[in-house]
């Protein structure tokens, strides 16, 4: 019988919230960080969550806070944390060296039967897999922040990535309540961060040309694009909007090109370029209110995920 133990390799936000999913239905999860100090307060931290969880009616799965918990382990070591694992999610800040590091160094603990899967928001998966033995066995599963309320996973493998990896990480996806969407080959940024980041680009535009301010960009998406994209996407969005797509493309299609013709693509995202926009932005939500501002989104996208399930 394949084991149900998962490794998960870093203890942070995303690592957290990994744990959680896969406890939630019934997998051993072990957890490694680089001090024990960080595994025993994400330990912790995760219990608070799930008691949360629990006592607001939205705890996943069918058994109680303290049972998941129980299915969580710290571990002192990494290769105790990936033993005998037959998935490995690798959790660690998004920089290339590091994730090349980490994955060399799983190559040498794991057997062939293991998924090395990494959480990477951007990073191809063949800038840090392909030397290793079980290459084929490596593939990114990227969630979307917060994972417990935000259902979606791109599922991107490397050139070498075997079509059982690719399926095997599928199928525990959808097992996990998650939607997987998989991709045929790899792009940087995969597709959410490509798609966000013409939104940004254009978005950025409209502000520092002084167009209109960060407040009222953000309301046409908030008030305007999002509400419309909540339950389809932009393209079953465009097929309604006119008697199928074609007939869409036939009414809008000179429009939608004549209009990006005037796009300015790609923004300088750097400092002192950007300063306007930041500073528009801590007006919007002072630094020190952001914490209050994201338990504030949190609240909001439970209630969203408390919807969904009714509709
Ligand atoms: P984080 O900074 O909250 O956590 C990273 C953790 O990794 C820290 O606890 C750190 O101590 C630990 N770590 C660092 N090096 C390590 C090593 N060699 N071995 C073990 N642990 C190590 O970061 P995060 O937000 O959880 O992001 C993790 C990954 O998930 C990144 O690749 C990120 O791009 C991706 N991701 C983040 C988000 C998000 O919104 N935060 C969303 C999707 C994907």
């Amino acid at each position: 019988m394949e084991s149900k133990k998962i490794g998960i390799v870093g203890s942070g936000l995303i690592g957290r919230s990994w744990a959680m999913l896969f406890t939630s239905v019934g997998y051993h999860v072990a957890i490694y960080d680089v001090t024990i100090d960080q595994v025993t307060s994400s330990l912790a931290e995760v219990l608070k969550q799930l008691q949360e969880l629990e006592a607001s009616g939205m705890l996943r799965g069918t058994d109680d806070a303290q049972t998941q918990h129980n299915r969580l382990t710290g571990t002192a070591t990494l290769k105790e944390c990936v033993c005998d694992a037959m998935f490995v999610q690798e959790c660690i800040p998004e920089n290339l060296d590091l994730k090349i590091k980490l994955f060399a160094e799983l190559d040498k603990l794991v057997g062939e039967n293991t998924i090395l899967s990494s959480s990477t928001s951007c990073i191809m998966p063949s800038k840090f897999t392909e030397p290793l033995v079980h290459r084929e066995n490596c593939i990114v599963s990227h969630p979307v922040n917060p994972p417990y309320f935000v259902p979606l996973v791109e599922v991107v493998p490397a050139p070498w990535t075997s079509a059982s990896t690719v399926s095997r990480t599928k199928e525990l996806m959808t097992e996990l309540g998650q939607e997987p969407v998989v991709f045929s080959k790899e792009l940087p940024g995969f597709g959410l961060n490509r798609i966000q980041y013409v939104i940004l680009n254009e978005c950025y535009h409209l502000v520092q040309d002084g167009v209109l301010s960060a407040r009222d960009v953000d309301k046409l998406m908030s008030c305007g694009l999002g509400p419309r994209y909540t339950w389809m996407g932009p393209l079953e969005t465009a097929h309604l909007n006119a008697d199928g797509l074609g007939s869409y493309i036939e009414r809008y299609g000179p429009t939608i090109m004549d209009v990006s013709s005037t796009m300015k693509g790609n923004a300088d995202w750097s400092l002192p370029a950007a300063n306007d926009l930041v500073q528009q932005c801590n007006d919007m939500i002072p630094i020190d209110r952001l914490e209050a501002r994201r338990v504030w989104r949190d609240e909001r996208l439970t209630a969203f995920a408390a919807l969904r399930t009714q509709m």
